[in-house]
């Protein structure tokens, strides 16, 4: 049996940068991922202000290509509504080379980094935890990182069932050299939207809503006039969960982290990554130090509700011809 202080379930944005933390304050932690780094992640890649500040807070040396987007363009049913210059870039990342070359930062401080899949795990009498992995090794460790995405495997044996989630689907076309981002609302599309995301080396179209099927994703293509392509989806998770026990930390998509308006994802997981290293450097619960993410998603969750009614999308036909209003609502989204 191996013995670490942390085991870390994930190697994406959430598991990297914990790992990361976790490793330059002197704690000797293991990340564990299924996946043949560098690996494909379906994703729009989108990183806000908000997001690109932090990590450069926490990982000030890490450099990686993106394609800046200032142009915005709001849709409603197929009609325009306004365009506008935002205050800041939002940089678009390839996310198979992104995390690679996140995760790598946490390698070259020494991190160890293992190709395994989780299998489960157990809390002994005296605290410590065993965690089994699918090739029969086992880790004693005093905590477990659960950074495991949207289909979390230790989500599933801390709580049960999930079902709080999204169906995202995209694919990708050719791309236009000066493209901005495109996002279509609709009464049609119950908690969700319609995207065109300008990408590295093609861009991407994506629908997802909380009744999403294959079918469903097929009609709003044509609705759109976009050709048929090689589809990938994802699921977006919804509502933020804890483990049940302060030794099992849930971060990023395996804690319901992404954002319920928006779907962005990346913030959340950077976020959740540092106030799960600050709870085991501390000895706080997690629930302590990542208050801050869940008093955001307790009013998150008010203004998802009240944007996805038929009064907020009446509402939003009637402001969203106001350029000014919604780039200001825009500017300080992508910044808190
Ligand atoms: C279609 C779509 C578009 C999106 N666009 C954006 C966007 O533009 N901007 C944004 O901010 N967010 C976006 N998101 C959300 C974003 O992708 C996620 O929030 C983000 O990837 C979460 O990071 P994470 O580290 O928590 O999980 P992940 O990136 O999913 O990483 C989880 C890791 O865990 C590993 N793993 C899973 N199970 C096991 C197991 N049993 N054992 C070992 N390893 C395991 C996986 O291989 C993976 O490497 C989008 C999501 C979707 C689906």
């Amino acid at each position: 049996m191996k013995k670490a202080d942390v085991v870390i379930i994930g190697a994406g944005p959430a598991g990297a940068v914990c790992a990361y933390l976790l490793k330059k304050a002197g704690v000797n932690c293991v990340v564990v991922d299924h996946a043949q780094f560098p690996r494909m992640k379906v994703c729009g890649g989108g990183l806000t202000h908000k997001a690109y500040t932090l990590l450069e807070r926490l990982i000030p040396q890490f450099r990686y290509d993106y394609k800046p987007v200032k142009h915005i363009k709001l849709m409603m049913e197929h009609e325009e509504r306004c365009e506008f210059e935002a205050a800041h870039e939002i940089r678009v990342v390839d996310r198979k080379t992104f995390d690679d070359a996140l995760i790598k930062e946490y390698t070259k401080i020494g991190g160890e980094f293992v190709k395994d899949g989780f299998a489960r795990y157990e809390k002994q009498e005296n605290g410590v935890m065993i965690v089994t992995m699918k090739s029969g090794k086992q880790y004693e460790c005093r905590y477990l990182v659960g950074a495991d995405g949207a289909n979390s495997q230790v989500r599933q044996q801390a709580i049960g069932n999930y079902t709080e989630k999204l169906l995202c689907m995209e694919q990708y076309v050719e791309e236009k050299a000066e493209a901005g981002i495109t996002v279509s609302l609709s009464p049609h599309y119950p908690n969700g939207y319609y995207y065109y995301f300008p990408s590295m080396g093609h861009d991407v179209v994506g629908y997802g809503d909380i009744q999403m099927t294959a079918e469903k994703f097929h009609d709003v293509m044509r609705e759109w006039n976009i050709p048929e392509n090689k589809i990938k989806g994802a699921y977006i998770p919804l509502k933020e969960v804890l483990s049940g026990n302060d030794h099992v930390i849930l971060i990023g998509d395996a804690g319901g982290f992404p954002n319920k308006i928006t779907l962005e994802g990346l913030y959340y997981a950077f976020a959740t990554g540092m106030n799960a290293c600050k709870a085991i450097v501390q000895g706080v619960p997690f629930a302590e130090a990542n208050k801050e993410i869940f008093k955001k998603k307790k009013r998150e969750a008010f203004h998802a509700k009240m944007f996805y009614s038929r009064f907020g999308m009446s509402s939003i036909r009637l402001i969203s011809s106001n350029t000014n209003f919604v780039k200001k609502c825009f500017d300080i989204g992508v910044e808190r």
